[in-house]
């Protein structure tokens, strides 16, 4: 700033800021602990000195601000701290150890915390992902501590609020993140004030227009209706207090973002939810909200199926209420809730409420202790999953629930997402019951397990001791937690398997030189595995059954007499020279199998064979099947990339008897590049004779050039590949 006049005014804003700040402060904070936020300010103005936000005033007024708006939730004297110390660690050289020596490790925390959420690394990766990233990071940082959530929301929500001086575009990036991700977190964790103020401040840098119109609609329908609005309300007063029931009443202003989204997304005309009048009605206590619900639908009639009760059921960030729509005076519904004041604290502030009320009632305490179970789950998930757009994915769910309720065969109810299907509902009753359901009953009928639940279900899940989860269910599932548990066990479940193959196969490999591997002893295979750099028998079972060493190698090794030297084995350079064609499968004989005669390119599938090393079938091949029950040892194979040579494979072709034919084919096949090595007549008629050919090619490709232009042939009328 250059002007000085402009300096002036930005150092008055500024004091302005901070006696406000101090003026809330000093209502619920003691004289010692307002000094420490005086000291933080001090500091925090000396980092940013010369740096100003775009409106042109100080960039200090921005943390100040951030710190008002969390002293109004009351929060503690370390995060209104952080608040002001926000964004030293990210503006300025200040370093997250000066800020731990300066004031505390904690608050050096929660400021790192919140600068992680900050920075985007959007250098390698797709926008998507950069922001997946950075609400991953999010989660991370809230599971530490829920400070950081409301520091970070208040951030964005004066950053909103400030929005002014941007560009457009960008005005309408940050406003769709706001939608998209902190909009959504206020609203888990129950706090709807400042989501409601996020979602309107965001859908005005959106839609300006839109927003602007709605707003003059708005006002003009409020004056129109405010005489019905004021008869409806007297009425229902009149009949509480007939009652002698101790309520207040309240005409409902409604969310204008919510209004726009019913709009937009249930295609429905602003008069006609402006048709719709909203009241609360807030009640002492529990008991009254229900006789207040008594007394309502005897005053007007209830629409079927609209009533319902989130006191007994609550929502899953604790929302608690009783939501009835009856039909009113002038035929126009009424949409009525009902509280306690209690409950209407819990759906304005949710886990600020933690701070703001401090009431001597456990019901505060619970709230929070449900934030942070969620977190927990939360990080749980994210440990299990790898990728950050998954954990989106699974969070979308998480942050925007739809229930349903269900019953266990016993009345209690379990709560899940809309869409959740029997296994979702048995994870959701317990882990082990998921991991062990095999089938189901639905009020009483046997139901496939991928049945979607819908409400007032009674879900009976059947259980096996032998059952497991199955890789399939992944497409069933919608609950984070089901699948995390699934993941886990299949994961847990492939290693198992792993090392047994790899011992049956290490064994088979060792009784061919007739040596059992428990005859071997245990400081040779100490030793070996030393050489082997593997840090447990387990380890290297597991790496052979996985396909990654060859049980042939490891039982050379094992047995030769000095173990240092197998590294260099005698015939190492007789591997090199014979070109390989099966990925990792140095030093063993291939055989590729002749009934179905692979070529590159085919999927396969391979098996030991002692005399005949790995056998090779064709995926598809029908003699697998019957070899199957021989050798239980399959193992998925690979062909090298550049697995070069003649692979012989067959063709079936039938072809129009006539002289000549034949002739024909084998000089189209020749032209190919491609080489005949054995014909036989199958079966032949008149008219139609039908050849099994065995010709050499490179790869599929080749194959398919071959077969492309046999077809063209007027005398070929069908050919097939024979697979087994
Ligand atoms: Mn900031």
């Amino acid at each position: 700033m250059s002007n000085i006049a402009d300096t002036i005014e930005s150092k008055r804003l500024q004091d302005e800021l901070i006696l406000q700040l101090c003026s809330t402060l000093s209502g619920y904070l003691e004289q010692s602990q307002i000094d420490d936020c005086v000291r933080a300010y001090k500091f925090s103005a000396d980092a940013h000195s010369g740096q100003f936000r775009k409106s042109g005033e100080a960039y200090i007024c921005h943390p100040i601000s951030v710190a008002i708006m969390l002293a109004e939730m009351r929060m503690d004297a370390s995060g209104i701290m952080a608040a002001i110390l926000h964004d030293v660690l990210e503006d300025t050289p200040i370093s997250k150890k000066e800020l731990a020596l300066q004031f505390s490790p904690e608050i050096a925390e929660l400021v790192d915390g919140v600068t992680k959420l900050t920075k985007i690394d959007g250098r390698s990766q797709s926008r998507a992902e950069a922001q997946a990233e950075n609400v991953r990071k999010m989660f991370l940082a809230m599971g530490k501590d829920l400070r950081v959530i409301l520091v970070k929301l208040a951030d964005r929500l004066h950053n909103m609020q400030t929005l002014g001086a941007m560009p457009a575009e960008k005005k309408r990036r940050i406003a769709r993140e706001t939608l998209d991700i902190y909009g959504p977190i206020a609203n888990r964790l129950g706090m709807n004030k400042i989501r409601h103020k996020l979602e309107e401040l965001s859908f005005k840098a959106m839609y300006p227009m839109r927003y602007a119109v709605l707003i003059t609609a708005i006002k003009k329908a409020r004056g129109n209706r405010s005489k019905v609005v004021d008869t409806i309300e007297s009425t229902i007063k009149k009949r509480l207090e007939q009652a002698f029931l101790d309520c207040t009443v309240s005409g409902r202003e409604k969310n204008i973002y919510s209004i726009y989204q019913k709009m937009h997304l249930k295609k429905v005309s602003l008069s006609s939810i402006f048709d719709l009048y909203a009241f609360r009605i807030f009640c002492e206590n529990v008991d009254t909200c229900y006789r207040a619900l008594g007394v309502i639908h005897n005053l007007y009639k209830p629409i079927p199926g609209r009533f319902k009760d989130y006191i007994a059921l609550p929502k899953a960030n604790g929302y608690q209420s009783l939501h009835t729509i009856v039909i009113g005076p002038y035929g126009a519904p009424i949409e009525i809730q009902i509280r306690t004041h209690e409950m209407h604290r819990m759906a304005e502030s949710g886990i600020a409420a933690h701070w703001l009320y401090k009431t001597d009632d456990d019901q505060t305490e619970k709230f929070q202790a449900r934030a942070n179970e969620w977190l927990r789950d939360l990080l749980e998930i994210q440990k299990s999953v790898g990728d950050s757009l998954e954990f989106i994915d699974n969070l979308k769910v998480d942050l925007f629930p739809q229930e349903v309720f269900v019953f266990t065969p016993k009345g209690s109810i379990v709560k899940i997402p809309r869409g959740s299907t029997i296994i979702d509902f048995a994870y959701a009753v317990h882990t082990d019951i998921g991991n062990a359901c095999v089938s189901a009953r639905i009020d009483k009928q046997l139901v496939p397990l991928q049945t979607k639940l819908e409400n007032g279900m009674t879900v009976e899940i059947i259980t096996a001791s032998w059952a497991r989860p199955n890789a399939l269910w992944l497409n069933y599932v919608t609950t984070v937690k089901a699948r995390s548990s699934i993941r886990n066990h299949l994961k847990h479940f492939k290693q198992q398997e792993a090392i047994s193959l790899g011992r049956r196969l290490l064994e088979k490999e060792l009784q061919s030189m007739h040596i059992h591997l428990e005859n071997i002893e245990e400081d040779r295979i100490q030793a070996f595995l030393k050489v082997m750099a593997m840090p447990s028998m387990n380890d290297l079972l597991e790496d052979i059954g996985l396909g990654n060493k060859m049980p042939f190698l490891i039982a050379k090794r094992l047995t030769q007499a000095d173990l240092n030297a197998n590294i260099k084995l005698d015939n190492t350079e007789r591997f090199r020279q014979t070109p390989l064609i099966i990925k990792g499968t140095e030093g063993m004989v291939i055989t590729l199998a002749k009934c179905c005669r692979p070529i590159p390119g085919d999927s396969i599938i391979g098996y030991f064979n002692p005399g005949k090393g790995i056998v090779v079938h064709h995926h598809e091949c029908r003699n697998r099947t019957i070899v199957r029950k021989k050798h239980t040892n399959w193992l998925d194979v690979e062909w090298c990339k550049d697995a070069i040579g003649d692979f012989s494979t067959e063709l079936r072709i039938e072809i129009l008897n006539q002289r000549g034919a034949l002739a024909t084919i084998a000089s189209t096949i020749s032209e190919r590049d491609s080489n005949i090595e054995n014909v036989s007549i199958v079966d032949q008629d008149d008219r139609v004779c039908i050849d099994l050919i065995t010709l050499t090619v490179k790869d599929r490709i080749h194959l398919a050039k071959v077969m492309r232009k046999l077809k063209e042939l007027p005398i070929v009328l069908k050919i097939t590949r024979v697979k087994g």
